[in-house]
C-alpha cells in the first residue's frame, strides 16, 4: 500500500468524511466495452466494492461522480449501497459543489479519486486527492497520493484502507472478520 508522505497529509486523510470516486479508470480499468446492440459493459473489482462498504461502515460517506451514463454503474452502486451517484456530470467541479452543499460537508473533509484531466477541477475543492497507479501522468503529478494498484484492479480498495488506517480503523475492520 502507498504510504501517506507526512503527518500533515495523514491528518487530512484522518479528517475525511466524504470519499468521492470517479468511475472509468478508477472503479474500472477505463475500458468501455460496447456491443452491436449498444449495450455497455464495465468490469468492477469485488475487492474495491468491499473497500467502499468498509468506508461506509466506519462513517465515511461514499459518492460517485462520472461524466458518462450507464445502467451498470447504477446497478453496481445499488448493490454496494452507494446512494450518492451523479452520472452525466460533464462539469465535475459543479457536480461536487452541489453534492457538498446537499450533504453539508466541507471540501477540506472530502477526498476525490480520479484518473484523468477532467477530474482535476473537482479535486481542487478537496482536502485530499488521489489517483490510481496507472492514471494519466499529468494527474499523477498533481494529486496528494498515487496508489500502487491500477484503476479497476484494487486502487479503490487501497485508498479506502488508507483512509481507514488514517483514522485508526483499519485493524478493527480487518479484525472484525476474524
Ligand atoms: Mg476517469
Amino acid at each position: 500500500m502507498s504510504a501517506l508522505a507526512d503527518d500533515q497529509l495523514r491528518a487530512r486523510a484522518a479528517a475525511i468524511e466524504l470519499a468521492v470516486f470517479d468511475v472509468d479508470g478508477v472503479l474500472t480499468d477505463g475500458r468501455l466495452i460496447l456491443d452491436d446492440h449498444g449495450t455497455q459493459t464495465k468490469a468492477f473489482h469485488v475487492r474495491d466494492g468491499l473497500g467502499l462498504k468498509a468506508l461506509m461502515r466506519h462513517g465515511i460517506q461514499v459518492a460517485v461522480i462520472t461524466a458518462r451514463r450507464s445502467g451498470v454503474v447504477e446497478r453496481r452502486m445499488t448493490e454496494l449501497g452507494v446512494v450518492h451517484l451523479r452520472q452525466g456530470a460533464g462539469d465535475k467541479q459543479a457536480a461536487l459543489g452541489e453534492l457538498l452543499d446537499e450533504l453539508g460537508v466541507d471540501g477540506q473533509r472530502t477526498s476525490f479519486m480520479g484518473d484523468d484531466l477532467i477530474d482535476w477541477s473537482a479535486m481542487k475543492l478537496c482536502g485530499l486527492s488521489a489517483a490510481p497507479g496507472d492514471a494519466d501522468a499529468w494527474i499523477r503529478a498533481r494529486v496528494d497520493l498515487v496508489t500502487t494498484a491500477p484503476g479497476g484492479q484494487g486502487a479503490v480498495r487501497e485508498f479506502s484502507e488508507l483512509l481507514l488506517a488514517a483514522r485508526g480503523a483499519l485493524k478493527a475492520w480487518q479484525d472484525s472478520y476474524l
